[in-house]
């Protein structure tokens, strides 16, 4: 087939505005991060990241210490698990992995209530060598936090043949709702700039972008305040980013920084830059200077709960507990959805435990409007900021014309869903995507 990318702008003869503008409904943003209570039993799935699942090495009746690790690393791309409470393994059960969907191991630790840690040596970084440093982020159990779940070690260890020239720190966390990296930014800024500069050391990389929209300015301020009081090596600046979903997207991000485009199906190292999310950048400060284990994070609570908060919350704690510790949901409350509302996942039980990439848990009222057909209005097309035509992938998904998919630049997609929000015939689009994604993926065609 023909070159197809940019073809719609004759199809349909609009104007490309390239993002929605989904209402912010920052309602925690005023919030401070306050601790969830310790939950008094936590469910950790061996698979909270990208990459082969990990190995458990307990079993029932097993004493834990938090902080144990629990399961290690099941391959290079991939974590250990640690324990997030003190206490009792009480069993291994099977879950759905709320990152790949499959079904794998989750262990149950029942909390003796006394928070017993392991010991945790911190280090200076300036002593340790850049192994020592990759080993130590391997080891703490990082994985990407802003929802990729992929493991950090791995990234930082790009390919010697993709030189990395800078690192983009995303602060953007432009989906409605979620303000767990604002809370950061306020009120640990110092350690995502030592985390960024402790990545720009094992990079070897002199150039930081810190990017913030402009609806937090309150953050942009603090980390602008910062950044000259800690007189860190490089060059490390804030972007002030006009405020525009899907801005966070790394894609899109890498394109409105520095005017550079990711080719299809390639990754951002592919054009000299790695992204990374606040919140990692906290927990390599952590796994560094204090030599903690990833074991909690920042997790906001919103949408139709009685009080919206930011919580540091203990992983395997199930999102009904963080949600009864808000005042618990308002009556019409009938979904819960991990992450925001345009690329969060909807939970198929409150109970859910939240996991590392669990930046959100979101409470609404289901609002699913009926699938009709296509009008081939193009506002998907001019809602997409990737230059894809998102209304040809519902048909040839449900013909199973994964080829044809290819073609029309399906892996390019970031799954913003801002094709979804505003299409009049309530076409689950992203759904689509993701089916074809993963079976164009199968194939194994070319990028
Ligand atoms: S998929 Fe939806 S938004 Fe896109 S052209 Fe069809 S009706 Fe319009
Ligand atoms: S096709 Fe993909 S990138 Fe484009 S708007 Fe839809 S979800 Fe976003």
């Amino acid at each position: 087939m023909t070159k197809l990318k940019g073809e719609h702008m004759s199809l349909f003869d609009k104007k490309k505005s390239q993002g929605v503008h989904p209402p912010g409904n920052k309602m925690a943003s005023g919030k401070a991060i306050e601790p969830a209570p310790l939950p008094t039993q936590v469910v950790l799935p061996l698979s909270q990241h990208i990459g082969a699942p990990a190995k458990a090495l307990v079993k029932k009746n097993d004493e834990v210490l938090v902080g144990q690790v629990i399961a290690e690393a099941g391959g290079f791309v991939s974590v250990p698990i640690h324990s997030t409470v003190s206490g009792k393994v009480k069993k291994i059960i099977q879950v759905i992995s709320a990152v790949t969907s499959r079904v794998g191991d989750a262990v149950v630790i029942e909390s003796d209530g006394k928070d017993e840690w392991v010991e945790c040596t911190g280090a200076d970084p300036n002593t340790l060598s850049k192994e020592d440093i990759l080993a130590k982020v391997k080891d703490a159990g990082l994985v990407g936090m802003g929802g990729a779940t992929f493991p950090t070690h791995v990234k930082l260890q790009p390919p010697k043949d993709k030189p990395i020239d800078s690192i983009i720190v995303n602060g953007c966390e432009c989906e409605p709702y979620i303000t767990s990296d604002q809370r950061l930014m306020l009120e640990h800024g110092e350690e995502i700039l030592r985390g960024l500069s402790i990545m720009m050391k094992v990079i070897g990389c002199q150039r930081g972008y810190i990017a913030i929209e402009d609806n937090k300015p309150d953050a942009i301020q603090a980390m602008q305040a910062l950044i000259p009081k800690l007189e860190l090596p490089g060059n490390i600046t804030v972007e002030s980013l006009k405020t525009q979903y899907p801005l966070g997207a790394e894609k899109t991000l890498l394109k409105r920084i520095l005017g550079r485009e990711v080719p299809i199906g390639g990754l951002p190292m592919d054009v000299g830059v790695v992204v990374q999310n606040v919140s990692t950048l906290k927990a390599i400060h952590d796994a560094i200077y204090l030599g903690r284990p990833l074991v909690q994070r920042v997790v906001t609570v919103s949408g139709i709960v009685k009080e919206p908060k930011n919580l540091m919350a203990r992983f395997g704690t199930s999102a009904s507990d963080l949600i009864e510790f808000c005042g618990g949901a308002l009556p019409d409350a009938d979904e819960m959805i991990f992450g925001g509302p345009m690329m969060g996942i909807a939970q198929t039980s409150f109970d859910t435990p939240i996991q590392k990439g669990t930046n959100s848990v979101l409470v609404k009222k289901n609002t699913k409007k009926k699938e009709t057909n296509c009008i081939r209005c193009g506002t998907c097309i001019n809602a997409c900021p990737m230059d894809l035509l998102p209304l040809m992938y519902p048909a040839y998904v449900k013909n199973k014309d994964y080829a044809v998919l290819n073609e029309y630049y399906i892996l390019n997609c970031v799954e913003c869903g801002s094709c979804t929000y505003d299409c009049p015939a309530n076409i689950p689009l992203v759904q689509y995507i993701k089916i074809g994604k993963a079976e164009v993926a199968k194939l194994g065609v070319d990028k």
